[in-house]
């Protein structure tokens, strides 16, 4: 999830309080003002420096999409040093401490493990004053560290609820990625989700309700390839490369700027070519475009075809010799829109216990993994991981601790008043 504030492109952002019902508002006080939710909140401000410590053993494990594995395997051997029923690795990659409940509910939180950055990045976390430096330092090392700190203080105060609750670490959420994780669990069956719950955003006020959808393309043009100079008049692949950007853009930004719901594109990451003398074999782009309305991103995908289309043969005729270029479109990232209920439980309790905290609940739009459960009619809610934090998915992201414990409180108001105390 992603791009303006700290990782998750938001669209909306006034504040929703007046939506929360008196039932739930009536229902978080009520379970606030218990003693065991007291003693969790203290022991959630007593566990600050370990949860600080897990956010930075976690952010120095590498963890490009489909290279998790290292920091999937180190946050397995935290969750069973914190102690569950079962800790375990689903088929997906997924890893899970499952607390049990009474009942057959069953409610997932997790945050996710991969990030965005290439296996060799920096990722040694530096101090300045009370700021941490890191790639993935907040998106979302700390959404993981808060899922620790949440069962380590269900456990060791040994709460029981009705509901079971699996703290849950999901693979595959960034870029290409493509929410293989959370499809997974959804499309597998293997754990049955009645409520969702993802760490992975900004403060405590946001909570992401909308899923903006998208689609992902790599292009690549392709093409005999040859010497500069001496197969002068080859059809050259990164020519109509350039010439398929300008042509999308020219038609994707008027399109853009059309009275509705909002849509994006963006063309991400190109690359190809041989030499500065050779004339390119291939030459590739990807792209992403997005929109929480479905028929808003199709046409905005139409737009896109049709100028590959049009560079490919416009392109083409330049050519001196016979050989003449291909292009495939591959599909690399789909992205399903969805929404839950402002009068959802979930969402009211969500919206309740930022509130109680003395937040300012907002409902956004996302790209996260409840795109899934959302696309699922299952409920879900994307939370923040609480403290301040900026430049998700660049070099230079940082995060701070500010009231940070805000947000751990909040999850666990959330998860409780959802899972139900069983006394
Ligand atoms: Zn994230």
């Amino acid at each position: 999830m992603k791009q303006f504030i700290f990782i998750i492109s938001i669209a909306i952002a006034s504040s929703q309080s007046s939506l929360i019902t008196k039932k739930y508002k009536d229902e978080i006080k009520q379970l606030s003002e218990q003693d065991i939710v007291k003693k969790a909140f203290d022991y959630i401000e007593e566990l600050e420096p370990f949860t600080l410590k897990n956010n930075i053993t976690i952010t120095e494990i590498p963890a490009p999409p489909f290279n998790e594995e290292k920091r999937s395997k180190a946050f397995k051997a935290m969750l069973e040093s914190v102690g569950a029923d079962e800790v375990f690795f689903d088929g997906g990659g997924n890893v899970h401490a499952l607390k049990k409940g009474s009942m057959d509910t069953n409610i997932l939180i997790e945050g996710h493990i991969d990030t965005v950055f290439p296996m060799d990045t920096d990722v040694k976390v530096r101090f300045s004053g009370d700021t941490l430096f890191a790639p993935g330092i907040g998106d979302d090392s700390r959404g993981l560290s808060v899922v620790l700190t949440l069962l380590k203080v269900f456990q060791d105060l040994n709460i029981k609820t009705k509901a079971n609750i699996y703290f849950s670490g999901i693979v595959g959420e960034e870029g290409l990625g493509d929410l293989s994780g959370v499809k997974y669990l959804f499309n597998s069956g293997s754990i049955s989700i009645d409520y969702y719950i993802a760490v992975d955003g900004g403060g405590l006020d946001r909570i992401v309700t909308t899923a903006v959808g998208s689609h992902r393309y790599k292009v690549t043009f392709k093409g005999p390839g040859g010497h500069s100079w001496g197969a002068f008049g080859l059809v050259n692949p990164h020519h109509a490369l350039g010439r398929a950007i300008e042509y999308f853009t020219n038609d994707a930004d008027p399109y853009s700027r059309t009275k509705g719901d909002k849509v994006s594109y963006s063309v991400g990451r190109i690359g190809g070519g041989t030499s500065i003398n050779s004339i390119p074999f291939e030459s590739w782009m990807e792209v992403d475009m997005r929109s929480e309305n479905p028929k808003r991103l199709n046409k905005m995908d139409k737009i896109f075809q049709k100028a590959i289309k049009k560079a490919l043969k416009d392109q083409n005729k330049l050519a001196r010799t016979k050989d003449r270029m291909t292009v495939d479109i591959d599909m690399v990232g789909n992205r399903p829109a969805g929404k839950v209920d402002v009068n959802n439980a979930l969402v009211q309790r969500a919206m309740a216990s930022i509130a109680y905290l003395g937040g300012n609940p907002t409902l956004g739009s996302g790209s996260t993994n409840s795109n899934i459960p959302f696309s699922k009619q299952v409920p879900a809610v994307t939370i923040g991981r609480g403290g301040e934090g900026k430049n998700a998915h660049a070099l230079n992201e940082w995060w701070m601790n500010k009231n940070g414990d805000l947000a751990i409180k909040n999850a666990f108001l959330i998860l409780l008043s959802t899972a139900e105390l069983d006394i």
